[in-house]
């Protein structure tokens, strides 16, 4: 048995699950991971270079010169350190989500991030969120939830998300986006986003976020009981 706990959160863009495991990771003194804000680095980085998601070739040839630091600062939020430049504002565009999910269908780029994820994980008791924690980076987790919600109810949470931070965008193409995202996301040939079959599911479509941090400790403490 592992020392220490782990808690994968998968699901769809938009359901919530920063919000929630961030909180959740908070409570519990666990470190929080959120893995899509790596991507979204590997993305960011290729962007710069002039690369563009499908180029295999060039993400390939560029991978190894991605240096990713995640910095844990006293404001608790992730700093992400790319070559050292603090990225962590500049990666939370919608055009940054369409990289990320362009670049994470790589197979280089996976296998790249593969370690810094289970190194985290073998050292700290973790709240992890993404895609593939439950299926591939952590599968034997203690315990596995997949959060989702309804594609109308997350396009609407990132479309007020993003007007909240002054940027002017259309609930429409906000929609668009997630369903196009979730496509890519679960079509994909490697780590493709799905329910691991030990996981709980759990739909919060019409919860708001107390109830879901509260039912996600409640799955925790029933599952790290017993964790020994
Ligand atoms: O969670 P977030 O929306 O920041 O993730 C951005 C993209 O990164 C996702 O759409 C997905 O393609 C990719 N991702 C992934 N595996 C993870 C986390 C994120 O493929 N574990």
């Amino acid at each position: 048995m592992d020392k220490f706990i782990s808690v994968a959160i998968d699901g769809p863009a938009g359901a919530g699950k920063s919000t929630i495991a961030r909180r959740v990771a908070r409570e519990l003194g666990y470190l929080y991971v959120d893995t899509g804000a790596i991507y979204r680095t590997v993305g960011y980085h290729m962007s710069l270079m002039g690369i563009g998601p499908k180029d295999r070739d060039g993400i390939e040839r560029c991978i190894d010169d991605v240096n990713i630091q995640i910095d844990y600062q006293d404001d608790g939020i992730q700093h992400m350190i790319l070559n050292g430049q603090d990225v962590t504002e500049l990666i939370r565009t919608p055009e940054m989500s369409k990289m990320a999910s362009g670049v994470a269908a790589q197979s280089c780029v996976r296998d790249y991030l593969l370690d810094m994820q289970r190194s985290l994980a073998r050292t700290h008791n973790v709240v992890m969120d993404g895609r593939d924690i439950g299926t591939v980076v952590l599968p034997q987790a203690t315990v596995k939830v997949f959060l989702t919600a309804s594609a109308e109810v997350r396009a609407d949470r990132r479309f007020k998300e993003l007007t909240a931070k002054g940027e002017q965008v259309k609930y429409e193409d906000v929609y668009v986006d997630i369903v196009k995202r979730d496509e890519q996301d679960m079509n994909r040939k490697i780590a493709p986003l799905k329910c691991a079959d030990d996981a709980e599911v759990l739909d919060c479509s019409q919860l708001s976020i107390d109830q879901v941090v509260a039912e996600m400790k409640a799955i925790i403490r029933k599952k790290a009981s017993s964790h020994e």
